[in-house]
C-alpha cells in the first residue's frame, strides 16, 4: 500500500492556474495552463505543431526518436554530442512552494465500476495525476488517446482503469498492451494485477528470454490481458497461440519508441491483423512530429492529450559534469558515489560491453554494484534489477533497455556515463528519478 501521493505542480500544472470551478470543468484545453492541449481527430491534429512540451529544450528532441534503427541496448555510436550541453543543465527546480494540482475528477466521479474503485484506493491511489485524469474519461468513451505527459506521472494507470473497466463491462473484451522492454512489459502486468485483485481477471506477459512453453501454456485460459514485447507476440501469432482478431483494444506504451525504426514494420504487421474498429491508444512522453505523422495511419480520429510543461519533469534537477583532460571517468564517478547523498543510483553507458565493465570497475571499487544490457539472458536481467529495486546494490549500471519506463522507488540519481544517443534518449533516462511527486537528481559527463 503505498502512501498518499499529491502530485504537485511539476505534474501539469501552470503557475498561474487558480483552483478549478465547476465552470472551467469542461474548458478542455486552458485549465492544464500553456503546457496543456486537446485535440481532435485526425489528420489536422497533426498539421500543426503538436501540442508537446515547450521551451527551448525541443531541438534534440525532434531529431531525437525520428529514426535512428536502435536495437536492444547496443546503440554502437556516440551521437549525444549533437546535443546542445545547456540541455543537461536545470538547476532551477522545486524551489518555490509546491502549487497543489487539482484534479477535475476523483476517481470515484468516473464512471468506472465499483469494485475497480475499491483497488485503485486500496493501491493508494487518492486522486488522479493530471494524465489519468484528462484521459480517462476519454477512453471511457471508446475514444482512440494519444496520452502525452511526463515520465513517472502514472500513465500506466491512465491506461489500464478505463481498460479494466471494459472487460468488466465485457468478459469477452480482449485488450492488448506492447512495451518495447521485457522488464516494462512485466512491470505493467505487475500493476494491472493490483487493479484486478478479486476481479477474475487474468492475463499473460508474454516476453522474450522467459520459457515460451509456459506463456503457450498459459496462453489456453481465458486471459483479458496480453502484456509483451513485440517480438515474442509476433512469434505467438506466427506459432498460431495469439490470434490478433479476437483484440479489439490495443495499448502501445512508450508509443514513439515502438514507431521507430526498430517495431514499425512488427507494429504494421500486428495492428493489420486486429480488427478494422479497434480502440487504440499510444502513451509516451516524447513524441516527435515524424511519429506523430505516423499516427494517422494506426489510429482514426485520436484525441490528443498532452500534460506536458517542459521536457523533462520537473522534480529533477539537471547538471553536468565536465571531464578534464587526462581525467579518469570512473575515478570522477567514484567521488561521486562516495558521497552520502548518492544512495541509489543509476548509470547510463552506451554499450553492453562498457556497462559490464563499467559494473565490475565499480564493484572492484567496493561499490555494490550490478549491471543490466542486452548481453545478460533474461534471469540475470530480472535479478539485476531486483537487487537494486530493493536497495541491496547502491548502483545499477545499464544500457538504454532501462532507459523507458521502468518505475524503480527512491532512485536518487541518475548519471549518464555516456551521453544519451539523442535528447528524447536523455529525457527518458533521467525519468527514472523524480517519479511520482518525489525528487531526483541528474548528472551527465560531458568531455
Ligand atoms: P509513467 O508511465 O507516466 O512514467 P507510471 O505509470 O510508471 O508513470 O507511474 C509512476 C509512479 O506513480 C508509480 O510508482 C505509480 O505507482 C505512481 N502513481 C501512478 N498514479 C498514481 C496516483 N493516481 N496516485 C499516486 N501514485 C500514483
Ligand atoms: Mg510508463
Amino acid at each position: 500500500m503505498e502512501p498518499k501521493k499529491t502530485f504537485n505542480r511539476s505534474a501539469g500544472v501552470h503557475p498561474s492556474s487558480r483552483p478549478r470551478t465547476s465552470a472551467d470543468a469542461h474548458s478542455g484545453a486552458r485549465s492544464y495552463g500553456s503546457g496543456a492541449s486537446v485535440s481532435h481527430s485526425g489528420a489536422r491534429v497533426f498539421s500543426s505543431r503538436p501540442p508537446l512540451g515547450r521551451g527551448p529544450a525541443r531541438g534534440g528532441g525532434m531529431r531525437g526518436s525520428g529514426g535512428s534503427g536502435r536495437n536492444g541496448g547496443a546503440r554502437g555510436r556516440g551521437k549525444g554530442q549533437h546535443i546542445d550541453i545547456s540541455k543537461f543543465i536545470n538547476k532551477t527546480v522545486i524551489t518555490e512552494e509546491a502549487i497543489i494540482f487539482t484534479p477535475e475528477h476523483l476517481f470515484k466521479d468516473f464512471h468506472i465500476e465499483e469494485r475497480l474503485k475499491a483497488n485503485i484506493l486500496a493501491k493508494g491511489y487518492n486522486e488522479p495525476t493530471p494524465i489519468q485524469d484528462r484521459v480517462i474519461p476519454h477512453i471511457l468513451h471508446g475514444e482512440d488517446v494519444v496520452g502525452i505527459a511526463n515520465t513517472g506521472t502514472g500513465k500506466t494507470a491512465a491506461f489500464l482503469v478505463p481498460f479494466i473497466n471494459k472487460v468488466l463491462l465485457n468478459p469477452k473484451e480482449k485488450v492488448i498492451v506492447m512495451a518495447p522492454t521485457r522488464e516494462l512489459a512485466q512491470q505493467i502486468e505487475v500493476e494491472l494485477k493490483d487493479f484486478v485483485k478479486g476481479l477474475k481477471i487474468f492475463s499473460v506477459c508474454c516476453v522474450g528470454g522467459a520459457p515460451i512453453g509456459r506463456q503457450i501454456s498459459d496462453l489456453r485460459y481465458q486471459n483479458s490481458f496480453i502484456i509483451g514485447t513485440p517480438g515474442r507476440i509476433k512469434d505467438l501469432i506466427e506459432r498460431k497461440y495469439i490470434d490478433l482478431s479476437e483484440f479489439k483494444s490495443v495499448v502501445l506504451d512508450e508509443a514513439d519508441r515502438m514507431l521507430d525504426m526498430g517495431f514499425i514494420h512488427d507494429m504494421h504487421y500486428m495492428l493489420d491483423l486486429m480488427p478494422k474498429d479497434r480502440h487504440t491508444l499510444f502513451f509516451s512522453a516524447t513524441l516527435s512530429p515524424e511519429i506523430a505523422v505516423l499516427i494517422k495511419d494506426f489510429m482514426k480520429s485520436p484525441v490528443m492529450i498532452s500534460v506536458k510543461t517542459q521536457d523533462t519533469s520537473k522534480n529533477v534537477e539537471q547538471d553536468v559534469v565536465r571531464i578534464k583532460e587526462g581525467e579518469d571517468k570512473i575515478e570522477v564517478l567514484h567521488d561521486l558515489l562516495i558521497q552520502e547523498e548518492f544512495k541509489k543510483v543509476l548509470i547510463f553507458g552506451r554499450t553492453k560491453h562498457g556497462v559490464e565493465k563499467l559494473a565490475i570497475a565499480l564493484t572492484k571499487k567496493g561499490f555494490k554494484a550490478q549491471s543490466i544490457h542486452g548481453d545478460k539472458n533474461q534471469g540475470q536481467r530480472q535479478r539485476a534489477l531486483d537487487i537494486f529495486k530493493r536497495g541491496m546494490a547502491q548502483v545499477l549500471v545499464a544500457t538504454d533497455v532501462a532507459a523507458r519506463g521502468l518505475d524503480i522507488a527512491g532512485v536518487s540519481h541518475v548519471i549518464n556515463f555516456d551521453l544519451p544517443e539523442t535528447y528524447d534518449d536523455y529525457v527518458h533516462r533521467i525519468g527514472r528519478t523524480g517519479r511520482a511527486g518525489n525528487r531526483g537528481k541528474a548528472l551527465t559527463f560531458i568531455g
